[in-house]
């Protein structure tokens, strides 16, 4: 059989060791164990790199321990709004939604929307019509409710700034989520997604749902999927820089990566990581905070786990 491989991520962030509790820290491995395990399992079964990172993202969008799906933030309204893509690198084919609310799975629908329309990016009102014509079943917003996601909320609510889950609060939760994977044909896939910023108004959308800014995948160089301060990385076309520092400069992947975050992202102010993989199933996650938690898993790697810098 071929190699496979499976990277995915929950954030990035101030997260430091001895901040939290030891039984905080486990819910989180074994969270991220769960969705690790998920699309790897399917992976080694024959699926495609799309099927594996749709399934992983999933599975993090239902714990409410991340800032996705489930455990999204709160806007200044006091809801929620969604943003997730996802990528296909053998046909570059990809779909994205922005500002989507009571949507479960919001990854399904950015997969809805590169399979079965003819659009790649659909926002707000729109993306909403469409997953009606998809079936969708809307939660209501009990469904989305988390007393630290709220509390973290009114805290700011009355001001203008809005908040990184990343970020200032030592306590906060963290995390945008993603999964990147290359398959036994060696076809690479990404998908991302995130409840933005808490706080966030004016119709805000960070990198996340940006294909080659927050998610990003092709064959002929990585697959990237991204977590951090969203502005700052729509001004680096970050996801899309490694790619192209692969595809025109021939740098290897964990040296494409690290320039990306270590070196061009700092220099603009921006904070944050990426997981990503190639097709020879090279495996690279920098970050540039004190955190990020993710885990891994190849034919070459064991299952890895990991919230602090190593
Ligand atoms: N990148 C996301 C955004 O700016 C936030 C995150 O990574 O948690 O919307």
């Amino acid at each position: 059989m071929k190699k496979i491989a499976l990277a995915i991520h929950g954030g990035a962030g101030t997260l430091v060791k001895g901040m939290m509790t030891p039984e905080k820290e486990s819910a989180y491995k074994a969270a991220l164990n769960r969705a690790l395990k998920k699309g790897y399992q399917s992976l080694e079964l024959g699926s495609s790199a799309v099927e594996a990172v749709e399934l992983s993202v999933k599975e993090l969008e239902d714990s409410p321990l991340f800032n996705a799906g489930k455990g999204s933030v709160f806007t200044s309204e006091g809801k929620h709004e969604m943003d997730a893509s996802i990528m296909d690198g053998k046909t570059l084919n990809a779909g994205a939604v922005s500002l989507v609310h009571g949507i479960k799975n919001p990854i399904c629908l950015a997969r809805d929307v590169m399979d079965k329309s003819d659009h790649v990016f659909l926002a707000s009102k729109g993306a909403m019509e469409f997953a009606e014509k998809m079936k969708y079943q809307l939660e209501d917003e009990k469904y989305f409710y988390d007393e630290l996601r709220f509390r973290q909320w009114q805290e700011i609510k009355d001001t203008d700034s809005f908040q990184l889950d990343h970020s200032v609060n030592k306590d906060s939760k963290f995390g945008t989520v993603g999964a990147v994977a290359c398959d036994r044909f060696g076809n690479l896939a990404a998908a991302t997604s995130t409840g933005g910023m808490t706080n966030k108004k004016y119709g805000r959308v960070g990198d996340s749902p940006m294909i080659g800014v927050g998610n990003y995948a092709n064959n002929k160089t990585c697959a990237v999927s991204c977590t951090g301060s969203g502005e700052f990385f729509i001004k680096g076309v970050v996801a899309y820089d490694i790619s192209c520092l692969m595809e025109y400069k021939n740098l290897s992947l964990q040296d494409a990566a690290e320039e990306v975050i270590q070196n061009r992202l700092l220099k603009i102010g921006g904070d944050g990581g990426i997981i990503a993989v190639d097709a020879q199933c090279n495996i690279a996650m920098p970050f540039n905070t004190e955190g990020m938690y993710r885990a891994c898993k190849s034919s070459d790697v064991p299952g890895y786990t990991a919230i602090y810098k190593d």
